[in-house]
């Protein structure tokens, strides 16, 4: 099933935010796991590019959290990364190296005033945005 929307409580949003404004220069990394398009864990990740311009995971790190979701009844549901100074819109190299069909790209924009975060289905070369909702309250909640 492909997910068409995607449910953020706000502390996950704010704490994606701080990781990504710490890293900047370089481009910050994560994946958001839960169940039914709704968020209720953030995995940090590494920036194995180390980069300003693009991002990849490290495979031991991305298999280590898959089997930590796997074990909490989860499923993952986005990748995302940051862009420091270009919008939230995926970048040619995005869409090329898009993996895990079925899971969204979610990209957090550094550029403006206030952080942009904007979501994608990113498959054959096309991309599709997705909305995103963030909420205060927490996911059990809704
Ligand atoms: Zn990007």
């Amino acid at each position: 099933m492909q997910l068409r929307m995607l449910t953020l409580h706000k502390p996950i949003h704010d704490e994606m935010v701080a990781r990504a404004r710490t890293a900047t220069p370089l481009e910050a990394c994560g994946i958001l796991s839960g169940s039914d398009g709704g968020v209720r864990t953030h995995h940090p990740m590494t920036n194995a590019d180390a980069s300003a311009k693009h991002y990849s995971l490290i495979p031991e790190e991305q298999f280590a959290v898959a089997k930590a979701i796997r074990a909490a009844g989860e499923t993952m549901l986005a990748v995302w990364h940051s862009h420091p100074a270009t919008p939230a819109r995926p970048s040619e190299e995005d869409i090329r190296l898009a993996v895990a069909p079925g899971v969204l790209h979610v990209i957090l924009s550094l550029a403006g005033s206030e952080p942009e975060m904007r979501a994608f289905l990113i498959a054959d070369g096309k991309t599709e945005s997705v909305p995103i909702t963030i909420t205060e309250k927490e996911q059990d909640d809704v």
